[in-house]
């Protein structure tokens, strides 16, 4: 009996290897590649194409003259859908065509003289598909005219598997005066920042007594392992009761290179029945009387800790904010809306919108940053809240899908 339960086994893994072989030479030939969508992203001078597929393709990526056009020919490739075609400061319409009876052809109209920067395909990660990017800079006329034509063409070889490695390296080769930066395959990195520490409390709790600092270091930690779990590299500008001046705050974000800075808070007024949670970001002029005071409280936090905050002149915070380029705050202000929409699904006590203040903390002119006001201490009721780490949870989680909400809007999503 064992014998025939043996040689059965053997039969039957024989038989498996035999059919998962089968099963992936059926889906590795024949099958063409889908493109899903297409995203187009626009910074100030140059613009980011990125294809969606369910698979790497191969490609050729050239420019050509009379009208100015960008040309994408994909190889072996399908589309699942009519592509949603966006104009820009750089692209005036987009067209589909057949190529040949596999390959399409993807030609977008360019109203201004353009260089390929680079085209690299990103693998599948997190939500993401395959991914084909190409990048489009602003150029004179004179450069765009002498890289006209299939001969400049930028092409993934149909021996070299397409990797971002290999066609980072093939596209430097063909522009050598290219940024050396490399395509972002990298996770999002977050820099969470829980408020006050050390010697500086923040808000006392009117009923229970409880200090801001240890609720935010609560919050901070709590969301830091929801986000580790999907996958977000997460920093915390403190893990410990210890007091860091806001400006030291500001650098701990961009020395990691920050993708979203997020710094938590709890509030307190005078009015003890004043409740809600509300969302912050940055401006010149606060939204109302009371976003400036508070603004104005939580800026007091490095004068308390015995650092002059005003180490930077009036002039040079000014000329700061204005490095906030319009483009950094739209995406603040972006990122601010999926949280306002996420927090009002789980929590019902949001009172406020989004709103806008000049926190010194939300100064770091190149990374998209908010500030989470979670509640009112001075309110018995969100006093006792906070308190739970449930609770805590609860708004933790809203606040992780608000992030995967941000990192996946098109706009933003098409500069990674
Ligand atoms: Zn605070």
């Amino acid at each position: 009996m064992n014998r025939i339960l043996h040689i059965l086994k053997r039969i039957t893994g024989v038989f498996l290897i035999t059919l998962f072989v089968t099963f992936l030479s059926l889906t590795s030939s024949a099958q063409a590649a889908n493109i899903l969508s297409m995203r187009i992203g626009q910074q100030v001078s140059s613009v980011r194409i990125v294809f969606d597929s369910d698979k790497a393709f191969n490609y050729n990526v050239f420019l050509l003259s009379d009208p100015k056009r960008l040309v994408v020919d994909a190889i072996d490739c399908q589309l699942k859908k009519n592509l949603h075609s966006d104009t820009n400061n750089l692209i005036s319409s987009t067209r589909v065509g057949n190529l040949n009876d596999s390959d399409k052809r993807i030609v977008f109209d360019l109203k201004k003289p353009a260089l390929i920067k680079k085209v690299f395909t990103l693998p599948p990660q997190g939500t993401q598909k395959w991914r084909l990017v190409v990048d489009l800079a602003l150029s004179s006329e004179r450069d765009f005219e002498a890289k006209i034509g299939t001969k400049y063409a930028i092409s993934s070889s149909k021996t070299q598997s397409v990797s971002t490695a290999s066609n980072e390296k093939k596209s430097s080769s063909w522009f050598s005066s290219s940024s050396s930066a490399k395509p972002q395959s990298r996770k999002k990195i977050i820099v969470l920042d829980p408020g006050h520490g050390g010697k500086d409390p923040g808000a006392i709790g009117a009923y229970g007594k409880i200090y801001e600092k240890n609720i935010t270091l609560a919050m901070g930690k709590e969301l830091k392992s929801q986000l580790e779990k999907k996958g977000y590299t997460v920093y915390l500008t403190r893990s410990t009761d210890i007091f860091i001046p806001l400006r030291q705050r500001v650098k701990i974000a961009q020395k990691y290179k920050a993708d979203l800075f997020m710094s938590l808070h709890a509030d307190s007024a005078p009015n003890r029945n004043a409740k809600g949670l509300s969302i912050y970001t940055l401006s010149e002029t606060a939204s109302d009387k009371e976003a400036a005071a508070l603004a104005e409280r939580e800026n007091k936090v490095d004068i308390i800790g015995g650092v002059d905050f005003s180490e930077y002149s009036k002039e040079i915070n000014d000329i700061l904010i204005s490095l906030s380029q319009t483009d950094c705050r739209n995406k603040s202000s972006k990122f601010a809306s999926y949280m306002v929409s996420e927090m009002k699904k789980s929590v019902k006590i949001v009172s406020d919108t989004h709103r806008f203040a000049g926190f010194a903390v939300l100064k770091a002119p190149d990374i998209p940053s908010a500030l989470l006001e979670m509640g009112y201490l001075s309110n018995k009721g969100e006093e006792a809240l906070l308190k739970q780490s449930d609770y805590r949870k609860k708004l933790a989680t809203s606040a992780a899908k608000a992030i995967d909400k941000y990192f996946s809007d098109p706009e933003i999503a098409a500069l990674y």
